[in-house]
This record gives structure tokens, sequence and C-alpha cells, in this order.
């Protein structure tokens, strides 16, 4: 009864707006309580060779599974994650499990294995990170030189020198870092040059349109044969065909990723695709 109140107090929020944001709160509480509950699993996704079809590495995609036994994908939580700063706990977590996952993998011979790990913009900037890598290297006993950190080309609309000088500082403990989604934020050509990077990740838009539509296949052309210039290497990401992996490799693309080959996997199940001698196949 807004009005008994006075003609000035109007209600302030929609039900809509109210909805979501008890929607919100409540997710965020229930974010709070599953990393208590260890109630997140990590997915390991194959990354392979274009030219030989050998998985060279994997990468790490977190995974919630809710009390009522519903996943809930990344795409859902991790923004939110982001906005309360639970991603920083989330994020170690994530870092600190994956390394000991990959470090079990590397004790079994396989050696040649390249972790990949995902970071937020908050993560990547919070002030703990070389702590952060640098205690779950030390605690996993996972090698430096086999991570790699994947991040968006957004970091730097923070701030770029510091994006910069943090890039090196990761570097020069040996960690690679990777572009992740490329050519879909600002991608200013700038950054290319002066980010201290190992890879370029291409988009899944410009692959999933590469095979029907030139002018994508000319960008992913264009930004393979830039990235190989820079001395970067490449991978495509949400490749789902044989005819884009075809296509892939003739432009002499370095590695791909995606559900052509493998969706991500429990550790388990990845476990078993390397052990069984599954771990390169017939590409055509
Ligand atoms: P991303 O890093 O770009 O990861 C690739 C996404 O594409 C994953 O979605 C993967 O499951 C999906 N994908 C892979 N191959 C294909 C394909 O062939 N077709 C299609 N349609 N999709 C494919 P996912 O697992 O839902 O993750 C979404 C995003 O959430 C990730 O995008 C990443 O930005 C974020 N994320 C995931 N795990 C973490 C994490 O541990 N930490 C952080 N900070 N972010 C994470
Ligand atoms: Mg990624
Ligand atoms: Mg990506
Ligand atoms: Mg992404």
């Amino acid at each position: 009864h807004a009005k008994e109140n006075g003609k000035n107090n109007y209600q302030f929020f929609s039900d809509e707006m109210q909805s979501t944001m008890f929607h919100k709160i409540q997710l965020e509480n229930d974010l709070r309580e599953a990393l208590d509950n260890e109630e997140f699993i990590l997915h390991y996704q194959p990354q392979v060779e274009a030219a030989t079809g050998k998985i060279v590495g994997m990468e790490t995609l977190i995974r919630w599974r809710a009390r009522d036994g519903s996943i809930i994908s990344p795409a859902e939580f991790i923004p939110l994650a982001e906005d309360t700063r639970l991603i920083l706990p989330i994020g170690n977590w994530v870092l600190h499990n994956a390394c000991r996952q990959a470090k079990k993998w590397h004790d079994a011979g396989h050696t040649h294995l390249k972790l990949a790990v995902n970071l937020s913009p908050l993560q990547f900037m919070h002030d703990d990170l070389m702590d952060t890598v640098d205690e779950a290297l030390e605690s996993s006993g996972f090698s430096a030189s086999s991570l790699e950190l994947e991040i968006t080309e957004s970091v730097a609309v923070y701030d770029a020198e510091k994006t910069i000088a943090r890039m090196q500082a990761l570097r020069n403990m040996g960690v690679r870092i990777a572009l992740d989604d490329f050519g879909t934020g600002y991608s200013s050509l700038v950054y290319l040059k002066k980010f201290p990077i190992n890879s370029l990740k291409i988009a899944r838009p410009f692959i999933q349109d590469m095979v029907d539509n030139p002018k994508d296949k000319a960008l992913v052309e264009a930004i393979v044969s830039m990235a190989h210039s820079l001395e970067l290497s490449v991978i495509a990401e949400g490749v789902e065909t044989s005819d884009q992996l075809a296509s892939l490799r003739k432009l002499k693309c370095d590695e791909i990723q995606g559900y052509f080959f493998s969706k991500p996997l429990a550790a388990e199940t990845f476990d078993r695709l390397i052990n069984n001698k599954m771990d390169s196949i017939n590409l055509r």
C-alpha cells in the first residue's frame, strides 16, 4: 500500500527486478556453500595436435554439481562469482586441484601433457595471483612449464601496463599464457605486439562459420598466419565437424579443441582416454 505511506514512497523495484535479485542472492549463498561442500568438479577437454591427432594437453573446465544433482555450467555462475569476488577462492581451488590431477597424469608417464587453466580478469589482476600460482605448483609438484593460463584480452581494458607486467612475471616463473576467445573482444593488435604470450585461441564463432562463410575462413587464415609470424602457437576452439578440421589442417593451425574430438571429460574418463592407447585418433 504505497499510497498510504505518502506520495513520495513509490515502489522502487519492479516485481521482476525483485525476483531477479532474489534469485541472485539465493545463487550467491548457494555458491558460497558450494565451495565448503565441495560441490565443484573439474572436467578436462583434450587439446589435440591438428597434424597428428595426438592429445597434447587439456583445458580445465569447472562444473557445479548442485545438491539436487543438477549440473550448473560456468557460463551461469562464473559471472556472479566474479561480481561477488567468490571467484578468488573458487579459482584458487581450481588451480590447486587441476595441478594435482595433472601431476598424476605426468607421474603416470604422460609428461608431454600441458594443463590449461582459465583465469578470470579479477583473478588475473589480484595481488595474490603470483603466490596462488606458486603455491599450486609447489604443493602439487607440477612443473610450471606445463601450465598454461588462459586469459581473455578483456583483462587489458583495465590496465594494459599492469597486464603486461603481470604476464611477464608469470612468464618469468616459467608459466605459459594463452589469449582465450581471440577475435571477440577488443583485439587491439597493439596488445598482440606487447603481450608476452605463447598462444592464441581462435574463438568458436569464427570456427563455426569458416566452412560456409569465406570471410570467416579468411579471418581464421589471417589469424593463423599472423600468430605464426609472431611466433605464437594457434589453437582453434569449438571444432565440431570433420570439414572444420580439414580446413584448419590445411591452414596449418597447430591445435584443435572441440566436440569433434571430445567433449570436456570427467578426470576418470580423460584418464581412460589417455591410457587406452586412444591418445591419437585418425584424422583422415
Ligand atoms: P572457454 O574458456 O572459452 O571454454 C570453452 C568453452 O567451450 C567451454 O564451455 C567448453 O565446454 C565449450 N566447448 C568446447 N568445445 C566445444 C564445441 O565443439 N562446441 C561448443 N558449442 N562448445 C564447446 P564451458 O565449460 O561451459 O565454459 C564456459 C566458460 O566458462 C569458459 O569459456 C571460461 O571462460 C569459463 N570457465 C570455465 N571454467 C572456468 C574456471 O575454472 N575458471 C574461470 N575463471 N573460468 C572458467
Ligand atoms: Mg578457455
Ligand atoms: Mg575460449
Ligand atoms: Mg570464454
